[in-house]
């Protein structure tokens, strides 16, 4: 195809960015693609990336579109570990009621649903994949600021790498920096105004922790939740388990109106017996104006509590969940744990 312009640059490299400057890659002469982080050499988690220390599940249109650019995504993810789960039944939930196979409300029955794979965020990021396009070239650890404007259009930008500034020229510059995005301003520089926004705020904080359990395949299936109970002790919290490539499980707790899980879930517990903490962190900050964590109705793991966790990934899980969300919920998660 024949190059509309000279250069593109995308600011920001998650996935939004990374699928941004493969796209083009087809337009331009050349793509530079830009992160203030620095990126790791193998897929791991990351600071710059909210959401990066969870685990992705990519649903059957997104994967399809990204084969469209890779055509050997599937087989290369599947090569790194990913797995695959059948919506309805590798994955199910807890209710009061029982064991469910729709998250959105309690359903006993299993059923075929849409395939999906699941792995950490960081294997998901097709960053080797662009970064192999002959024309695209990038510039980690280097953070997009302003857009340099000439007659009312942007006409490059502005990036500082290591304290040092340079500007970028290009024809096309394309904001892909996540959800505080930095064209707003730019917008408003230009003269367009601020754009009506929207802001819906999901309330939900979470916090999770990646554990390399002994025995991977404790349970049944790719993971699970275990839904609030409205009539247990913590209405408004819920928590999981589920399996990652490398052995690795992520377990979180989270939780809503203002009942959030405690940030000190798993801190500095390098060790806990057959269950090794590879990394944690509390993610997803609540959003504004729910700023305050520490609300009252917490129980915090105390050190105690998580040294019991030494004998096997059940007690961990055992100790750990009900320590935050409804008991009665997660015992049924955790009998079948124990196998
Ligand atoms: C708990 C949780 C679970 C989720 N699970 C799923 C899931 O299972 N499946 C799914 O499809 N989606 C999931 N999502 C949503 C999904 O993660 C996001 O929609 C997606 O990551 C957004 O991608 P993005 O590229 O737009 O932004 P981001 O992933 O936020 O990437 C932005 C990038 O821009 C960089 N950056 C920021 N500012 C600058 C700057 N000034 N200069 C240069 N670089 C900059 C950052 O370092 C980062 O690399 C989940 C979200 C959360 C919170």
């Amino acid at each position: 195809m024949t190059a509309i312009a000279r250069r593109c640059v995308v600011g920001g490299s998650g996935i939004a960015g990374l699928m941004a400057a493969r796209l083009a890659s087809e337009f331009f002469d050349e793509v530079i693609l830009l992160d203030r982080d620095n990126i790791p050499e193998a897929p791991n988690t990351r600071d710059g990336v909210p959401q990066g220390n969870h685990f992705h599940a990519i649903l059957p249109g997104g994967l399809g579109i990204m084969s469209k650019f890779f055509s050997d995504l599937k087989s290369e993810l599947l090569a790194a570990g990913a797995l695959t789960c059948t919506v309805g039944r590798d994955f199910y939930s807890y209710w009061r009621e029982g064991i469910s196979y729709s998250l959105d409300r309690y359903n006993p029955n299993s059923f075929e649903g849409p395939q999906t794979f699941i792995q950490t965020r960081g294997l998901l990021e097709i960053r080797r994949n662009v970064e192999g396009v002959a024309n695209v070239s990038t510039r980690y650890n280097t953070a997009m600021l302003d857009p340099s404007i000439v007659a009312n259009r942007i006409c490059g930008v502005r990036v500082i790498t290591d304290g040092r500034a340079d500007d970028i020229e290009c024809d096309l510059c394309i904001d892909a920096t996540g959800k505080a995005p930095r064209s707003i301003p730019w917008l408003q520089k230009l003269g367009f105004g601020r754009p009506e926004e929207s802001v819906i705020n999901t309330d939900f904080s979470y916090t999770s922790v990646f554990m390399k359990p002994h025995n991977w395949d404790a349970f049944d299936g790719i993971g699970f939740f275990v839904m609030r109970d409205p009539a247990g002790g913590f209405a408004n919290r819920i928590g999981g388990v589920i399996k990652l490539e490398q052995g690795l499980w992520i377990a979180f707790l989270g939780g809503r109106f203002a009942d959030y899980p405690p940030r000190e879930m798993m801190n500095s517990h390098p060790g806990l017996g057959p269950c090794t903490i590879r990394s944690w962190q509390t993610s997803s900050r609540p959003p504004h104006p729910f700023r305050h964590r520490r609300a009252s109705g917490f129980r915090v793991a105390s050190g105690a509590c998580l040294e019991e966790c030494r004998r096997s990934p059940t007690d961990c899980c055992h100790l750990a969940m009900p320590s935050y969300i409804s008991i009665r919920s997660t015992d049924k998660a955790c009998l079948q744990l124990a196998g």
